[in-house]
């Protein structure tokens, strides 16, 4: 008797652990969902915690493709021809009628946006309207110019070393190759491309802003660089993949095409031309 009642409970013991183990907890209340388990819920889903689709979702990701480099190079190809296509007269948006009034507009755009820039340039190019000009100009004058550009300070400082460099070493004119431009303060390699390629019609390089790094890692055509900002390996992988005639139209092409339809938050991937060589597109 003692034997059969020990097996009973024995049994009821198990049955009441298999039906709290099915309800949750240990406790046999019902298990809350813990915070891990909700956020691999959304990221399945896409959902935010607002309901709407998460940020991370809505934003494609650049892809690291297994792809051999002339298979990418052929990629590349299509997508130029299809940029050429849409954008036949892709331009710099910064508006000059020199060199000089490009390199000084390039200079402000650190950090700006282009239409900021062209809305501060008209009186400035008036006020100093060539190199020499500008060498002449007071800290605090060419300040007071340019404050609405951001970084002003900064930014007054190289334009005046570099007008007053142009002036003592090269007579007064920007030189029109690499090794002279970047000897000129505030001028690295994404400036001296825009002159070159833009003013002086030499391909030298290809001009790595935000929007050409963007678009060079969502369309998976990037070799060496680990991300989009590393300006230098960038700019090597796309002048791998690309032929020499084509690296300033290509700039300027992709600046559009990252304004017009693939921006950093809301890709239009749905209405891309290039969608169908972008391992990115959603
Ligand atoms: S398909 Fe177009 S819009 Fe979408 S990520 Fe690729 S390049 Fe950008």
């Amino acid at each position: 008797m003692a034997k059969k009642k020990t097996a009973r409970s024995a049994r009821r013991a198990a049955s009441t652990r298999t039906s709290r183990s099915k309800r949750g907890g240990e406790s046999g209340a019902p298990r809350k969902r813990t915070a891990t388990s909700a956020k691999k819920k959304r990221a399945a889903t896409g959902a935010s915690t607002n309901g709407k689709p998460a940020r991370a979702a809505r934003r494609p990701r650049a892809l690291r493709l297994r792809e051999s480099q002339a298979a990418r190079k052929a990629r590349a190809g299509r997508i130029l021809a299809k940029l050429r296509e849409l954008y036949p007269d892709a331009d710099c948006a910064l508006r000059h009628a020199s060199a000089y009034e490009l390199l000084v507009a390039t200079i402000l755009s650190a950090q700006c946006t282009d239409e900021r820039v062209n809305m501060v340039t008209p009186n400035l190019f008036r006020m100093y309207p060539d190199a020499k000009a500008l060498a002449a100009a007071s800290q605090e004058d060419l300040e007071a110019a340019i404050r609405s550009t951001g970084f002003y300070r900064n930014k007054a400082k190289n334009l005046l070393g570099m007008a007053r460099k142009v002036c003592d070493e090269f007579g007064g004119e920007i030189p029109d190759s690499m090794d002279q431009l970047l000897t000129l303060p505030g001028v690295a390699r994404k400036t001296a491309n825009c002159v070159l390629g833009t003013w002086f019609g030499k391909n030298v390089g290809i001009v790595v802003d935000t929007h050409v790094g963007r678009l060079a890692q969502r369309l998976g055509l990037l070799r060496t660089a680990k991300d989009d900002k590393d300006a230098v390996k960038i700019e090597r992988d796309l002048m791998e993949l690309f032929p020499e005639k084509d690296w300033t139209f290509l700039a300027h092409a992709l600046i559009q095409h990252g304004r017009r339809v693939c921006a950093a938050r809301k890709p239009k991937c749905s209405e891309c031309v290039l969608a169908e060589d972008c391992p990115s597109a959603e």
